[in-house]
């Protein structure tokens, strides 16, 4: 039976260790969150993440911004952001609604201030393994990871996913870290041949019931991104959790695996950005 890895409990702590540091400093760190447009699930997230914010002794900035905005205004208020003293980090929710450019938005983030690490400069500084700030779904893995010593250098690590907020830092930072990584797709001819042989299998695909037992390998890590409804609108990842979790030798719940993680990391990067401008 797997070892359940418990990302809300480790989110806790990491959140607990930025309140912490947050508390240090002479001035509170600051986080700016644009929501464009009414997407539900967009709305949940930036309300969880503004909570995060407040247990941490963050101050966030709320800006609610109508659907049918202009690109030329959602850029005239990141450069206000990018401007203000008491931000320090600029998050915009994704997806942007269709017609503005998400590129473009996050390109006129200022790298510093860039605390989701989607902007060109720190998607390359963290490729070259010289990172500011770190992705904050691959680093909240990494952090799993790192909890329950798992082991990576010299393992075989495969990645279901290759998106450039997951699935490709998600291979970076692993073969960063020694793993031996292969990154699938939904181009991969027989997908089984590749987890099989998985010591650590990540998958964030977005398709329920993707990850079955057959296709892990005895005594693996298995790390469910995915965050899926079922039938019944319940929350549920890419893996066949129970019969996985009978063979796995560590696993990751959906919900209360690598969601929280994911937001902690995201008070972890604030917090980084905050030391850079108070320094
Ligand atoms: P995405 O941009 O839609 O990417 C999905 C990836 O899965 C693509 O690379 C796609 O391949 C690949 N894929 C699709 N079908 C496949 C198959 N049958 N076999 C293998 N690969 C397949 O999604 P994302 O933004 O990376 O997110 C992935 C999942 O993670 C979603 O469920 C999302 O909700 C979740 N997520 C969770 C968190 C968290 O904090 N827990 C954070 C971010 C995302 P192609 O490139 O060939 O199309």
């Amino acid at each position: 039976m797997a070892v359940r890895i418990d990302g809300k409990a480790l989110a806790a702590k990491v959140k607990r260790q930025a309140a912490a540091e947050a508390a240090g400093l002479p001035r509170k760190p600051g986080l700016a969150v644009v929501l464009v447009g009414e997407d539900p699930a967009s709305k949940v997230y930036v309300a969880g993440k503004e909570r995060d914010c407040a247990e941490c002794g963050i101050e966030s900035f709320g800006h609610r911004l109508p659907a049918e905005t202009t690109e030329e205004s959602l850029l005239a208020l990141i450069g206000t952001l990018n401007r203000d003293p008491r931000v320090d980090g600029i998050l915009v929710q994704l997806p942007l609604p269709g017609h503005l450019r998400e590129e473009a938005v996050i390109a006129a983030i200022a790298p510093d201030k860039d605390v989701d690490c989607f902007h060109p400069y720190n998607v390359g500084r963290m490729t070259a393994g010289d990172p500011v700030f770190l992705p904050c779904t691959p680093a909240g893995v990494m952090a799993m990871l790192d909890e329950y010593e798992i082991p990576v250098r010299g393992k075989r690590c495969v990645v279901l996913g290759r998106s450039n907020i997951v699935g490709k830092p998600m291979a970076a930072l692993l073969t960063q870290r020694d793993g031996t990584v292969t990154l699938c797709h939904s181009r991969t001819e027989d997908l089984a041949r590749y987890t099989r042989e998985a010591d650590v299998l990540v998958s964030a695909v977005g398709r329920r019931g993707l990850v079955t037992a057959d296709m892990v390998k005895e005594g693996a890590a298995v790390i469910d991104v995915a965050m899926n409804r079922d039938e019944s609108g319940r929350l549920c990842g890419d893996v066949d959790f129970a019969a996985v979790e009978a063979k796995a030798g560590w696993i990751t719940p959906v919900p209360g695996g690598v969601g929280p993680m994911t937001r902690a990391c995201l008070m972890r990067n604030i917090l980084t950005a905050a030391r850079l401008h108070q320094a």
